[in-house]
């Protein structure tokens, strides 16, 4: 894989189609690699099988062709990455770092903490009953400078303890496959939404156990719409329009605090884009996002 001075990535899980939550932020990565001449990347999240839709990982990939984000270099499926994640797991539990949960879902309510408490710490040999694999974490803070939320600390132990890397059915925990991704694909940014803020600690505890270099990373603030109330996930549940992407374009420069000119309203999809990375700045994105879906419609 080439190496740059910017590589930015889009990794949507295939749970739905792309809704104008995830445009948002597609967008939002897409314009600060293309405005660094950066390098853009697609990955597809496709790690928990019973969480996805059949047909959405080709749905998200021609609706955002159809926005004009388009991507270099092949997607990248993690679910075809198992061998890899794999290696990790291995590597973890020979380091001592990782060891066998047997703790049940009982277990771990009866505890009723905010974190895990190392119950199986130690365990390294396959346990005959079902069991979990976890990554120790340690009793200190981890700090991070992020572009959009400023320095933030984590301490781990306290907040979820050890953290579950391949989970009792056999799949990998995203926290592992995200780590390793980034590293293989060479990430260098990486900008995505805040309700990720809390994974970063997780994920530059991981990269430090594995001797993997840690990305610079921007969280985007959570979106709100009209009255200031926060969005779940679930408030977007539309799938974008495949035919007019202007007006969710603009609507999500707009949001993004880049305030397009008016006339791009009738501009066309390349040209808001072009605008879009001409003028992208960081530093305009603000605290709040605002955004609703009847800007879906043109005006
Ligand atoms: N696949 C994750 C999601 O759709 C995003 C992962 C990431 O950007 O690190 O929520
Ligand atoms: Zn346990």
């Amino acid at each position: 894989m080439r190496t740059t001075h910017y590589t930015g990535r889009f990794a949507p899980s295939p749970t739905g189609p792309l809704h104008l939550g995830s445009l948002l932020t597609a967008l939002a990565s897409f314009l600060d690699a293309r405005a660094r001449q950066g390098i853009w990347l697609v990955r597809m999240e496709d790690l928990d099988p019973p969480r996805e839709m059949a047909g959405a990982a080709s749905d998200i990939l021609r609706t955002l062709e159809c926005y004009g984000l388009h991507w270099d270099s092949e997607v990248v499926y993690q679910s075809q990455r198992h061998a890899l994640y794999e290696d990790a797991v291995k590597t973890l539990l020979q380091q001592s770092q990782a060891f066998y949960c047997t703790c049940s879902r009982k277990d771990l309510q009866a505890l009723d903490a905010r974190a895990y408490p190392g119950t199986c710490r130690g365990q390294l040999t396959i346990p005959a009953q079902e069991h979990a694999i976890r990554v120790q974490v340690d009793n200190s803070d981890i700090h991070f400078n992020d572009a959009l939320q400023g320095d933030c600390t984590f301490n781990l132990h306290n907040d979820g303890g050890d953290l579950v890397i391949k989970r009792k059915d056999g799949l990998y925990a995203y926290h592992l496959a995200v780590v390793i991704d980034d590293a293989a694909q060479n990430i260098t940014h990486i900008v995505r939404g805040s309700d990720l803020l809390d994974s970063t600690p997780r994920h530059i505890h991981l990269q430090r156990l594995l001797n993997l270099p840690t990305p610079h990373y921007a969280h985007l603030p959570v979106i709100v719409n009209a009255q200031g109330q926060k969005l779940s996930k679930q408030t977007f549940a539309t799938a974008l329009p495949q035919t007019d992407p202007v007006p969710a374009l603009f609507a999500c420069l707009q949001a993004l605090g880049q305030q397009p000119p008016a006339e791009l309203r009738q501009a066309s999809r390349d040209e808001l884009l072009g605008w879009g990375i001409g003028h992208w700045s960081l530093a305009q994105v603000p605290h709040c996002l605002s955004l609703s879906e009847t800007s879906l419609a043109r005006r």
